[in-house]
């Protein structure tokens, strides 16, 4: 298994667990962008949004859902962004998809 993020969730590689449950699990991202930055994975191996499709419709929802708890949970009711960088021109560097959850200070607009 060669997959980073695969190994996180497996937890052969540590990490900084945030929230799991029997679809996904979150964990600190090692090289913050914000006071608040927080990755959420699938379990289940899923490349990028570019494997989305009507399978996936139920998980894809379960992570957006899981990212709204933890934005709760950690008191960002000022606000947050949630990423999914997509492929090389989307600036994905980790081939399993991820959502990033942003927070803790205003983030500014368009990215780059
Ligand atoms: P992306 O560029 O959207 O593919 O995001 C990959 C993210 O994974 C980056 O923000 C990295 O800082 C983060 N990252 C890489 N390795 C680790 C790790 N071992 N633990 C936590 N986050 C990681
Ligand atoms: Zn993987």
């Amino acid at each position: 298994m060669s997959c980073l993020f695969c190994r996180i969730v497996s937890g052969e590689i540590p990490s900084t667990p945030v929230y799991q449950d029997e679809l996904s699990y979150a964990f600190a991202d090692v090289n913050p962008k914000a006071p608040v930055h927080i990755l959420i994975v699938p379990r289940e191996h899923i490349s990028s949004m570019f494997e989305a499709d009507e399978n996936k419709r139920a998980l894809l929802g379960h992570l957006m859902l899981a990212a709204a708890e933890i934005a709760r949970n950690k008191g960002l009711g000022n606000g947050y962004r949630i990423v999914v960088n997509t492929g090389s021109d989307g600036g994905q560097t980790v081939d399993h998809l991820h959502l990033h959850l942003l927070g803790g200070r205003p983030l500014t607009w368009p990215p780059g």
